[in-house]
């Protein structure tokens, strides 16, 4: 837990979100201004400010986000025929919110490549 970081918060249940998944570790739940019928953000709930911090010891955490991300597309029909998953790291990837996230977005076609 970082003590002001808005996602700790969030998976602490201390600010309001609309939960799609919580285990011990994961936490899921609605992006506030979606980019897609379906935009769901992925966290693991200790703090990891990005993918540019991370470390060995991480990975049981991060593989379980993966596993986690594909059991929530397989929960809505409109992901049936795919998604995307999108991780902005650092400035020069758009990244907002220092503590690592996984935007899971469906319901629409997207393009390629990203914009
Ligand atoms: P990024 O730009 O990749 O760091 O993504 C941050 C995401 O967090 C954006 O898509 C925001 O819309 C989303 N977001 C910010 N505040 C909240 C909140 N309180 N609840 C849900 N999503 C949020
Ligand atoms: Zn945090």
């Amino acid at each position: 837990m970082s003590k002001n970081c808005l996602f700790c918060k969030i998976a602490k249940g201390e600010i309001p979100s609309y939960k799609i998944y919580e285990d011990e570790k994961i936490f899921a739940f609605k992006d506030i201004n979606p980019q897609a019928p379906i935009h769901i953000l992925i966290i693991p709930k200790k703090h990891i400010v990005g993918l540019d911090t991370v470390s060995e010891e991480d990975e049981k955490i991060l593989g379980n986000v993966q596993i986690v991300m594909s059991k929530i597309a397989k929960q809505f029909p409109e992901m049936k025929n795919g998604f995307r998953i999108v991780n902005n790291c650092g400035a020069d990837g758009g990244q907002t919110v220092l503590h690592i996230h996984y935007h899971l977005l469906g319901g629409r076609v997207f393009s390629w490549p990203p914009g």
